[in-house]
């Protein structure tokens, strides 16, 4: 029975119906678990839903990200280039390579990567940008775009926030070179809690990442189990264990075909949330650009230290003693140990993101949430307001 307490509104619930459930019980009754039929399904919808020849399922957002930098030919003293504001797995993957993180700050209005800072950032070891759709908000795609051809290195976009988004009428999928979604458990739709995976229109790079994400098995290895499947098989190079398997991709294939309406519901609590903030003056709100549509994996508000004497860490403790469930996105990356000690990263270094990153807090967005949700949560967020104003 329900994990929550129902006088309380948890930061997230996913959103998995009868359907889901139905999917996952035939797949387990079906006689056939791992990488087949179900993950081919998966991988021709997400193409068509995309508008990109090639997509490729994947048992995390990580391995598709990684699989990406591989397929580009990332290599030993190679510099990539990312945004602070993200989640470790974006940096992670680039020092699998022993390959630089290069890390740059974020614009101060939708915070993502700044296009500006990725150009100064740049030398004649880079070899990619990372760009991630922080949130859900398109990142600055035609200034990323045009300084990746000018100085010809490869656009690897983080889309884990950003299924579905758009960036001046194109789809978060059909502008980098390769792009990389999550269908982790609390992202916008789910594969069942773990599964990712990586689309592009460039064969070369869409063979390359198949054939890695299983062992380097020659096309079709998942097939050797079938009655009409061979035996044999090559391996053709030195690969991974990234497949995803048939009952996350039953469970996916029912979460892509509800993509649109979980988006819509996502988009309504937002419109709600944003309605209410726009008539105080506590928080703010980061902007979102005229020309995007925002994904809402993230509702992401920002306490005005002008108005309030409440920390974000204050805040997010009242909040949970009132029963609402917040969180945080993201520690900046080079406020973290590791970049500090193997990077040589340190305070100070990146002011937008660090001021962010002071003032941040993510309130409960999903489908399932009621208006009575979200106005219960704006209703607190304004008792608190009173209470702490300056
Ligand atoms: C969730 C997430 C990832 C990684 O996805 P997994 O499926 O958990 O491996 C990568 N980047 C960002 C920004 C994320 O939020």
């Amino acid at each position: 029975m329900p994990l929550i307490a129902s006088n309380t509104v948890p930061f997230h619930v996913p959103s998995i119906g009868q359907e889901e459930i139905d999917a996952a019980v035939e797949v387990l009754r079906s006689g056939w678990l791992t990488t087949g039929p179900r993950v081919q399904r998966l991988e021709k919808e997400l193409a068509a839903y995309l508008h990109v020849p090639h997509s490729i399922a994947l048992n995390s957002g990580t391995a598709a990200l990684h699989l990406a930098l591989d397929a580009i030919g990332l290599k030993q003293g190679d510099e990539v280039i990312l945004p602070t504001i993200t989640f470790a797995a974006t940096g992670e993957v680039v020092t699998y390579f022993g390959a630089r993180p290069v890390l740059v700050d974020c614009e101060p209005e939708a915070f993502t990567i700044d296009p500006v800072a990725v150009e100064r950032a740049i030398t004649p070891r880079t070899r990619a940008i990372i760009p991630v759709h922080f949130a859900g908000h398109p990142c600055q795609m035609d200034d990323l775009l045009e300084i990746a051809q000018r100085h010809r290195i490869h656009v690897i976009e983080d889309a884990a926030h950003a299924l579905p988004a758009h960036y001046k009428g194109k789809m978060i999928g059909t502008l980098g070179d390769i792009t990389c979604f999550s269908c982790y458990a609390t992202k916008t739709i789910t594969t069942g809690g773990e599964g990712g995976f990586a689309v592009t229109s460039n064969s070369e790079f869409a063979e390359t990442m198949r054939l890695k994400s299983l062992h380097g098995i020659s096309k079709h290895a998942w097939n050797r189990y079938a009655p009409d499947g061979s035996w044999r098989y090559e391996i053709l190079d030195s690969g991974y264990k990234y497949n995803l398997t048939d009952l996350a991709a039953a469970i996916g294939s029912v979460q892509l075909e509800k993509c649109d309406r979980l988006h819509q519901r996502r988009s309504e609590v937002a419109a709600r949330y944003t309605r209410w903030f726009a008539r105080q003056d506590a928080f703010a709100l980061p902007d979102v650009k005229s020309y995007v549509t925002h994904a809402w994996h993230l509702y992401v508000i920002l306490v005005n230290p002008d108005v309030l004497r409440i920390s974000r860490d204050k805040l997010l403790v009242e909040m949970s003693q009132r029963g609402i469930g917040t969180s945080v996105h993201f520690i900046p990356l080079h406020l973290h140990p590791y970049y500090h000690d193997t990077w040589g990263y340190s305070t100070g270094m990146f002011p937008i993101a660090e001021d962010y990153f002071e003032r941040c807090l993510s309130l409960p967005i999903y489908p399932g949430m009621l208006d009575e949700d979200v106005d219960r949560i704006t209703d607190t967020l304004g008792e608190i307001a009173r209470e702490f104003r300056r």
